[in-house]
């Protein structure tokens, strides 16, 4: 019997690997998508977007309900509770994906398995992460949310720093918690926050050498518990919400020493066109290095990553080709 070949599998059907299946299936290229659970990805998480260009807002199953639906009203294939256990390329340079049910066989994979936001693990996040009740891991997307009202934020990196500013546009009052001294963001970061902080005014504060240590409510995010790391005190800060901004952490395990892999595990790619080491293996979304943690880039990713698969399939010595050599689309 002869090996049912796809054209491209996609690992992950979150926004990224929506918008890869979408352009693929339409493009007439045997597609199929595979997801650890169903489709949507983190987004499903939330019940009101408001930063999709051309939709005022919408809630994330909404959405992605509907681009699952396009991507199969035009041949794409996805398959639920499929989690990809590993990868590898063949000598034949076919590619193969591995689940717990079977092997899968392609000439190309793009590989969207996102990623997850670190939690801080205190009493109470877990309880408020749901849409609307006060804990957040995205300033851009949710500060709007937080309009008039007191927040607090931790953590210490280039994201803590830059979504914490981002916030006090929106916010009446912002509490900044770091559990050191010092920032570990840019200095031109730390520069602006502290320009920004003492300012006369300001309605941010910082609270240094301190962690978080309890996030209190009845429906609600109501309060925020810290606890000072020099004397030990505690504190209770009223508050409507909490932002966590201590990491994220790419679904990538999996393909350790079949794609390369920064040290926090993010996948090495060339990011004009999301080529990785491996002939014929494109990544997009969340999961890749440089990766901008939106909807909307996560959605372009993906369709970036469906058009330079074609490429790939037509001339294999593109994926060799330099940058500057390489053609762009509109030079067919
Ligand atoms: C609560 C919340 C609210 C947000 N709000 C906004 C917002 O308002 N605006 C905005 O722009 N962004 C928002 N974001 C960020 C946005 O959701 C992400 O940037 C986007 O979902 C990234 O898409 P992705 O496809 O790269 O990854 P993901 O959405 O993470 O999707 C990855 C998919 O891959 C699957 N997968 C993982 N590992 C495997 C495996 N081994 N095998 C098979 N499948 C696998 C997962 O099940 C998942 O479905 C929000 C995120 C969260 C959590």
């Amino acid at each position: 019997m002869s090996e049912l070949l796809y054209d491209c599998i996609i690992v992950g059907a979150g926004p990224a690997g929506l918008g890869a299946g979408l352009y693929a299936a339409r493009d007439r290229y045997r597609t199929l998508l595979l997801d650890k659970f169903y489709p949507g990805g983190q987004i499903n998480n939330t019940d009101r977007i408001e930063n999709y260009p051309g939709i005022e807002a919408i809630g994330g199953a909404d959405l992605t309900m509907r681009m699952a639906a396009q991507v199969k009203a035009f041949g794409g294939q996805i398959r639920t509770s499929a989690e990809v256990k590993a990868a590898r390329r063949r000598p034949d340079g076919i590619l193969e994906v591995i689940t717990a049910k079977e092997t899968l066989a392609a000439r190309t994979l793009i590989l969207a398995p996102g990623s997850s936001y670190r939690k801080l693990g205190v009493p109470g996040e877990d309880r408020f992460r749901q849409a609307g009740a006060g804990v957040s891991y995205c300033g851009t997307c949710d500060a709007p949310f937080f309009k008039d009202k007191v927040v607090v934020t931790v953590g210490g990196g280039n994201t803590a720093v830059e979504d914490t500013l981002h916030i006090a546009k929106y916010a009446r009052k912002v509490y900044l918690v770091h559990r050191r001294d010092e920032f570990r963001a840019t200095k031109v970061l730390i520069e602006e926050l502290m320009d920004y902080t003492n300012k006369p005014g300001s309605n941010l504060e910082l609270r240094l050498a301190c962690t978080l240590s309890e996030i209190a409510g009845t429906q609600h995010v109501e309060k925020a518990v810290l606890r000072n790391l020099k004397t030990d005190q505690r504190e209770e800060l009223a508050c409507d919400g909490v932002f966590i901004f201590v990491g994220t952490q790419p679904n990538t395990a999996f393909l350790k020493g079949f794609v390369d892999l920064t040290a926090n595990g993010f996948i090495q790619c060339e990011t004009a066109f999301l080529r990785t080491r491996v002939p014929g293996v494109f990544t997009a979304g969340d999961c890749r290095i440089g990766a901008a943690m939106q909807l909307v880039t996560a959605v372009a990713d993906g369709v970036n990553a469906a058009m330079w698969m074609k490429y790939w399939l037509r001339d294999p010595g593109w994926w060799t080709e330099m940058l500057s050599e390489a053609l762009t689309p509109s030079e067919w």
